[in-house]
C-alpha cells in the first residue's frame, strides 16, 4: 500500500514540456513541440543537468521565449 504505482513510461511528457508545463504528445526521440519550436527535446528520463542550474534555467526559459517569438512572427497558417 506504501509502495506509490510507478509507470516505465511518463504520461508528462518530456521535461521541456514539463517545464514549459504544456502538454506532450510524447512524441520520440523528441516531441513535435520541442521539434515545431526548434527545441533541443529534453527527454523522457532522467531530469537533465540544466534544470538543477536556476542560471541555466533563465536560459532555457529565455531561449523558448526566443524561439516562439521568431515562430509567431511572419507565420500565419501552417
Ligand atoms: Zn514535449
Ligand atoms: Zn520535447
Amino acid at each position: 500500500m506504501s509502495v506509490p504505482t510507478r509507470h516505465v513510461r511518463t504520461r508528462t511528457g518530456c521535461w521541456t514540456c514539463r517545464f514549459r508545463k504544456k502538454k506532450c504528445d510524447e512524441a520520440r526521440p523528441a516531441c513535435e513541440r520541442c521539434s515545431h519550436l526548434r527545441l533541443i527535446c529534453d527527454g523522457y528520463d532522467g531530469q537533465p543537468v540544466w534544470m538543477k542550474d536556476p542560471e541555466k534555467v533563465a536560459e532555457k526559459k529565455a531561449k523558448i521565449k526566443k524561439q516562439m517569438v521568431k515562430r509567431s512572427r511572419g507565420q500565419k497558417k501552417n
